[in-house]
């Protein structure tokens, strides 16, 4: 019998490597203001506000005040690798800022069309500068800025047909965006943030920096979630196991819902740990008699070495070492806390 020729291998054009590894990174407009949101974070904003129209498809624009882009890094800024953030991969383990893998503002050229105003401390006037594919369009001009950096990305994946395609849901997409961004400013209290609509003046989250936590939750959620929530907090120092803490608010028996809410930052970083979440739902089905799904918002700190947050491009999980004593731990917690709200349980009188 005759055997085909096997195909030959080729290299792939850089390009094509690079939008194939962007449609990664940004897979929907939401982890698009994620990474923007991060990097105003990471330059020490206090003040973040988010415009978005069509649900992030046709533009989201990130304003903040943070300490600006340096003008001669201007011309690498939407490279691929390029970093003010990390050197050597050593300094991964120890790494404060969300960001490090140089990788988010350059996907964003190659899956739609950016453009940056920035101005640093004691500068007269700010620089704005549109790329494509990794690459300036022209030199950066000079322009006016207040402080900090804005950044646009519009046309979100004019380029990729089937991606447009499953996100015609505008809504939908505006909905993970103002969630997004509403678990941020409960996080990250001392920082007011702001996300509403392109031509709409209403913001759908609005906060003002130094609030409480709780308060952030109140501005939020609303206080009819607020007032059912209980303060918690864990710290665990035996030494034979991880060294951590915890704190947050959990709801109690008078809150009710159908869904769970999960507000998780492990390490100051928003990510996901469905094991986490249901050993918690497991912890309230079991302990509280009206079966509500809780509300829970979380803040874990542990040795950034025990913490590796290079487990995927979106940086929405990480991997923990002694992940299930670590679970057990704050199941006991929250059982100990649904208890003492069990048997001092209120009941609001209709006024
Ligand atoms: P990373 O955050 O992993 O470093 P990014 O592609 O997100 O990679 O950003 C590249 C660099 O651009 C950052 O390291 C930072 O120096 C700079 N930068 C991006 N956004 C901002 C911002 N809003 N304010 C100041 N600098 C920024
Ligand atoms: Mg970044």
């Amino acid at each position: 019998a005759c055997v085909a020729e096997p195909p030959r291998i080729r290299r792939l054009d850089e390009s094509v490597v690079n939008r194939i590894a962007a449609g990664e990174v940004i897979q929907r407009p939401v982890l698009a203001v994620k990474e923007l949101v991060e990097n105003s974070l990471d330059a020490g904003s206090t003040s973040i506000s988010v415009v978005v129209k069509d649900g992030g498809l046709k533009l989201i624009q990130v304003s903040d005040n943070g300490h600006g882009i340096r003008s001669e890094d201007l011309p690498i800024l939407c490279e691929r690798h390029t970093t003010s953030k990390l050197s050597a991969y050593e300094d991964l383990q120890s790494i404060k800022s969300m960001g490090f893998r140089g990788e988010a503002l350059a996907s964003m050229t190659y899956v739609g069309h950016v453009t940056v105003t920035t101005i640093t401390e004691g500068q007269l006037h700010g620089y704005r500068v549109s790329y494509r594919d990794g690459v300036m369009e022209h030199e950066p001009k000079p322009c006016a800025a207040v402080r900090g950096t804005q950044i646009m990305v519009e046309n979100l994946f004019y380029n990729m047909i089937a991606r447009r395609k499953t996100l015609q849901n505008a809504n939908d997409d505006y909905a993970k965006i103002v969630d997004l961004i509403s678990r941020f400013a409960i996080h990250n209290s001392s920082v007011s943030f702001s996300c509403r609509k392109h031509g709409v003046n209403r913001a759908d989250v609005h906060t003002v920096a130094t609030l409480s936590k709780l308060d952030a939750i109140k501005t939020i959620y609303g206080i009819s979630v607020a007032r059912d929530l209980m303060e918690i907090t864990v710290s665990d120092d035996n030494p034979s196991r991880s060294i951590f803490e915890m704190n947050g608010f959990i709801s109690n028996a008078n809150y009710t819902a159908k869904k769970t809410t999960m507000v998780l930052f492990i390490n100051d970083r928003l990510v996901e740990c469905t094991s986490l979440k249901r050993a918690v739902e497991v912890v309230y089905s079991s302990t509280l008699p009206k079966a509500s799904r809780p509300f829970i918002y979380m803040s874990i700190k542990l040795p950034s070495e025990h913490v590796d947050v290079n487990i995927h491009p979106t940086k929405r999980e990480v991997s923990l070492l002694n992940q299930e004593s670590l679970i057990e731990t704050i199941q006991n917690a929250v059982e100990s806390k649904l208890m003492t709200c069990n048997t001092t349980r209120t009941f609001q009188t209709q006024t």
